[in-house]
């Protein structure tokens, strides 16, 4: 059963009700995991994906399955550093099966997103990271209201005192990449990215 606090004075008292929450099974979603997220307090540094894989559904661990390994690639890290690095959640946590027509996964509704905010919106006021890559258009659409890829990949944007610079998604899934412009937005945006991930690294 899904327990929700008016409010939470703790991030481990939030991930412990996140980590058991049925919401959207309760409201008739089928999804096909439970949720999924990781990080700890004090981290400064968040990515924001759009919803977890079936991998990491499976494994209850963020970013385990291909596109995870294309994200660290584009970000230099290795395994440990990119976890000991990023605090990991998103649009959405619970893996939410395939789409209808059999290609991909399924796009969580408008409603399953909703019901979602809550966790992340608490999440945020109690970690206050300093740097927000959100990955992914969808990801990017809720937390920054920006729409179009083109747009937004290679700016940098303010939110809630937090540094927040959009990344593609690196699923392979959209031809986006496929152009070499765009490839080189992208290597904009990582760039960015690492400077910022510098600036935390040096205040410690
Ligand atoms: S997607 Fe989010 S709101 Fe829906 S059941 Fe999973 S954790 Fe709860």
């Amino acid at each position: 059963m899904t327990r929700r606090k008016a409010s939470y004075r703790s991030l481990v008292s939030l991930q412990r009700d996140n980590r058991v929450c049925r919401a959207c099974v309760e409201a008739g979603y089928p999804l096909e995991s439970l949720p999924v997220f990781e990080g700890r307090p004090r981290q400064k540094a968040m990515i924001f994906g759009q919803a977890p894989g079936v991998v990491e559904g499976e494994e209850r661990r963020p970013w385990r399955g291909r596109a995870g390994r294309t994200l660290r690639r584009w970000l230099e890290l290795e395994e440990d550093a990119f976890y000991e690095i990023f605090y990991c959640a998103s649009v959405t946590r619970c893996y939410p099966g395939r789409g209808a027509a059999g290609r991909g996964d399924r796009t969580p509704t408008p409603r399953e997103i909703a019901l979602c905010r809550f966790w992340r919106e608490w999440e945020l006021s109690l970690l206050r990271p300093r740097l927000l890559v959100p990955v992914g258009g969808l990801a990017a659409r809720e937390l920054l209201g920006v729409r179009s890829v083109s747009d937004f990949v290679g700016r940098t944007y303010e939110l809630d005192g937090a540094v927040a610079i959009p990344l593609p998604h690196p699923s392979g899934a959209s031809s986006w990449l496929n152009d070499a412009a765009n490839r080189a937005q992208l290597e904009g945006a990582l760039a960015l990215v690492r400077a910022e991930l510098r600036v935390l690294a040096a205040a410690g």
